[in-house]
């Protein structure tokens, strides 16, 4: 079989890795100047920075632990972000830690009867009616003034008020002095970067890469070369040309600047939750392999969330009624019209998967693709 696949990040290549492992033809389309999608890191002084944002392995798979393994040695990096309000320092996720910090808690008892005071002294009504009243009702006043509101208001570019509830369901509360943020079994960093992880997989002399090449630029002639199916990993609703309207997302602006210090802000990801910062993180890279890079050094990314539009990436997909009807909408002209494109990862299925999902979807399709 001849395979066209369209982008080159963590689904399309996984999927090209093992097609060509079982003897498959493979063309790979990237429209980018680089290979591995938003998981591209590139050195700079010595340190590997995480050009689309900070991205940390992390899964309960343990067959996807052991699969993507296969490629990279990973470092065993625990992800502990900081929270900085207006200067003040706090541990993330909400823990012991945190609760000491607001308030000067000591026991597990003393910080649930703290909250439930906070709570108490609010009048909320029963049902919430904005994602304000949601975080209100379960974390009370000091939480969500200092950690909650600034930064959902900055990542949403809209007023807590006007934001609907269901995006918090629940907090991560933790009343233990633990700053793990995650809570999966397995976890770290690719030692060298992630980049590597991609060479090795697309390294088959079966598979041969075109960068600089936007499939757009030429689609029903690509459409029309003799493959055989064509795995597409950009956005569904570009590909047909947004006849139903456009699918939302939410964009993102990376600054990454050299300093010349060693050290800049003694962790990899601080996030400033109050509302004048107009960032919502700072990054330095350096911290997720524990300080390797060259003397004297050190890289950090400021992350700025922005409205999306067609010139800019599109990061997070918008998971409302509207973007939900209009995607199924899509899916069903993909079954009538298209029968030899399947459409896969974060942009081809309007899905926000980590990376062990987007590995595991792939794994999915392949397994389907060659029955297995
Ligand atoms: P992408 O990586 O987007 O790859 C798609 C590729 O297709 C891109 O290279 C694109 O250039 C190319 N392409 C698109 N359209 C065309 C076209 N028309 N022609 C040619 N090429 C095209 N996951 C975690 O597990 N942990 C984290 O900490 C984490 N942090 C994240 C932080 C941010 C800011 C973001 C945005 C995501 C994060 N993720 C994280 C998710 C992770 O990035 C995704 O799971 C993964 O990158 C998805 O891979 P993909 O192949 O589906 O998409």
């Amino acid at each position: 079989m001849k395979y066209l696949v369209i982008g080159s990040g963590l689904f399309g290549s996984t999927f090209a890795y093992e097609a060509a492992k079982r003897g498959h033809k493979v063309t790979i389309l990237e429209k980018r100047n680089h290979i591995a999608g938003n998981i591209y890191t590139k050195k700079i002084d010595g340190i590997n920075v995480h050009m689309y944002g900070a991205h940390i392995f992390h899964t309960n798979m343990k067959n996807i632990w052991d699969y993507v393994n296969q490629f990279a040695d990973f470092n065993n990096y625990i992800n502990s972000p900081i929270a900085n309000y207006n200067g003040e320092i706090y541990n993330l996720p909400f823990n012991m830690n945190t609760f000491n910090k607001l308030w000067g808690v000591k026991t597990p008892l003393e910080a649930k009867n703290k909250i439930e005071e906070q709570k108490n002294n609010l009048n909320l009504p029963d049902n919430p009616k904005n994602l304000e009243e949601q975080a209100l009702s379960l974390a009370g006043s000091d939480i969500y003034e200092k950690l909650i509101k600034g930064y959902t208001e900055k990542q949403w570019g809209r007023s807590a008020k006007k934001l609907p509830s269901f995006i918090i369901r629940r907090l991560p509360f933790r009343f233990t002095y633990n700053n793990n943020y995650f809570n999966d079994q397995y976890q770290g960093i690719p030692i060298g970067g992630y980049t590597q992880i991609i060479e090795k997989m697309l390294s088959s002399n079966l598979i041969d890469i075109k960068l600089n090449t936007d499939f757009f630029d030429d689609k029903e002639k690509y459409l029309n070369t003799g493959y055989d199916k064509v795995i597409f990993t950009g956005m569904i609703d570009k590909f047909f040309n947004y006849q139903y309207g456009e699918l939302e997302y939410r964009s993102l602006k990376f600054e990454t600047e050299e300093k010349n210090i060693d050290n800049y802000q003694g962790n990899a990801v601080i996030n400033y939750t109050d509302s004048n910062t107009p960032y919502t993180r700072v990054i330095e890279h350096k911290h997720f392999e524990y300080g390797e890079g060259d003397k004297g050094k050190t890289i950090i990314t400021h992350e700025y969330p922005q409205d999306w539009s067609r010139d800019k990436e599109p990061y997070y997909p918008i998971n409302n009624n509207r973007n939900k009807a209009l995607y199924k909408k899509y899916v069903e002209l993909s079954k009538k019209e298209n029968n030899n494109v399947i459409f896969g990862g974060r942009l081809g299925q309007y899905r926000y998967y980590n990376m062990d999902q987007t590995i595991m979807s792939a794994l999915q399709l392949v397994k389907h693709e060659f029955n297995f």
